[in-house]
């Protein structure tokens, strides 16, 4: 880990979505992320939440840890701002780089692309590869119908309340980052009693 008291990966859409209250969502926890001294790691795109995420972490005096693979270069807009900007070979890598810079992860709303690294990291988690907490922000109930259906294959006894449990889900930025980074048991020295 760098200087940083904490690195947070998110996962978030490429595409703004459909609702200000998404963009709102992603200015909050890259403003927290960089008050609170930690470290935004993320998939190094420019456009959508992504871009957003990491602008906002970035003007607040952030560092940011973009990892792009370099066919997704072009596709997604690589941001040149980064602290750090990684291009490498595929997918694979990016995901692997992602998880190991990160100290937890956080899911905001987006797509197909957010909800294969938010399932990868909680599966990983499941088989104890990892002992990152991980935490799903529920702006606006995006995630509701997700949750339910969730709850649903628990009754339905595919999934046990323990592996349920792995991920924490909650609409409010600050409440959900403290959680998280408590629960990594991480530094939040810097700024935290100026916010
Ligand atoms: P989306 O949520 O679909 O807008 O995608 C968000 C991010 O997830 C983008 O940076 C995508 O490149 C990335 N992504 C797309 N497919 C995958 C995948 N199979 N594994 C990991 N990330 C992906």
């Amino acid at each position: 880990m760098s200087s940083t008291a904490f690195s947070i990966c998110v996962y978030c859409g490429s595409k703004p979505g459909a609702n200000p209250l998404f963009t709102a969502a992603a200015v909050a926890v890259g403003n927290w992320i960089a008050y609170h001294g930690g470290q935004l790691v993320y998939g190094g795109g420019s456009g959508g939440l992504m871009g957003t995420v990491a602008d906002a972490t970035l003007a607040a005096g952030g560092r940011v840890v973009g990892i792009i693979p370099k066919a997704l270069v072009e596709k997604e807009w690589a941001h040149h701002g980064c602290t750090e900007l990684h291009v490498v070979e595929n997918m694979h890598e990016r995901k692997r780089m992602m998880a190991e810079h990160a100290d937890a992860f956080v899911a905001l709303p987006g797509g197909l692309g957010t909800l294969e690294e938010l399932f990868e990291v909680w599966t990983w988690r499941q088989l104890g590869y990892h002992d990152k907490p991980i935490g799903l922000l529920n702006t606006a109930g995006y995630y509701d119908g997700l949750l339910a259906f969730l709850a649903q294959a628990m009754q339905r006894g595919f999934l046990g309340e323990t592996q349920l449990g792995l991920v924490r889900a909650d609409p409010e930025p600050a409440k959900l980052l403290g959680e998280l980074v408590q629960a990594g048991g991480l530094s939040q020295a810097r700024r935290l009693d100026q916010i």
